[in-house]
């Protein structure tokens, strides 16, 4: 049995035409169903249903042979024990600084402020402020990063932004990115060395798919 980890959302959404590439669908709509583990049209093909920041930890330890996750979730995460054979190129948007619309970023980083930083990605944003040689002080969130600026819990939010919707209706800006992210493929390096045969026509149906 082959198991694929998604998260439900535009995740599932975006993959969802992948994976019919590869002649995969599923039984059950996860947006709907409360049930976990999907069965597809294939009886060897299961898709399990996790939170985002889940799926790389589904693949590392082998519970799912597959999975898919935004480069957020993975750099995150480190990697460890995945093989990322494809860039999918979908779920695509920054990672970006932003801050209020009236504080000056540029001036507070030349007098040298130490600046308080909202985030879930506390790797991600630690890495990019020591690369740049700023002392920040990390405030690990879990959501609703960008209501931090404005209640005076931090100066700054490190965040996905895609259109930059949900900065404008927070009299938010951004000011600086990071880099940017789109969701890519992972696969148990174990489980492909032993399941070959089944994974490795998955992985070139989603190749071909994303041409
Ligand atoms: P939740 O919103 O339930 O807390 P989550 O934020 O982890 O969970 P999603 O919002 O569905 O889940 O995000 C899943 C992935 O989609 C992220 O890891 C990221 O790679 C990508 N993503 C997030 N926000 C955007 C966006 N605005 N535009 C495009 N891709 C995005
Ligand atoms: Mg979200």
């Amino acid at each position: 049995m082959i198991t694929i980890a998604l998260s439900k959302g535009r995740i599932f959404e975006e993959t969802t035409p992948l994976l019919a590439a590869a002649g995969i669908h599923a039984l059950e709509n996860p947006e709907s169903s409360r049930k976990l583990i999907l069965p597809t049209n294939r009886d060897d093909v299961r898709l399990i249903i996790v939170r985002a920041t889940d799926v790389p930890t589904y693949v590392q330890y082998g519970a799912a042979d597959l999975g898919i996750a935004g480069k957020d979730v993975l750099d995150e995460h480190g990697g460890e024990g995945l093989y990322q054979p494809l860039d999918l190129n979908i779920a695509k948007c920054k990672m970006m600084v932003a801050v209020r619309e009236d504080f000056d970023y540029e001036a507070s980083i030349r007098q040298g402020a130490r600046l308080k930083v909202v985030t879930k990605y506390v790797k991600t944003a630690r890495e990019h402020f020591a690369d740049k040689g700023m002392h920040v002080d990390l405030i690990k969130l879990y959501g609703s990063m960008e209501l931090g600026p404005l209640v005076g819990l931090a100066d700054a939010i490190v965040d996905l932004v895609s259109t930059g919707g949900t900065l404008r209706a927070n009299q938010l800006k951004a000011v600086e990115e990071i880099g940017a992210i789109s969701s890519r493929l992972v696969v148990n390096q174990a489980s492909l060395k032993l399941n070959r045969q089944q994974l490795q026509p998955i992985i070139d149906s989603f190749a071909r798919a994303i041409q």
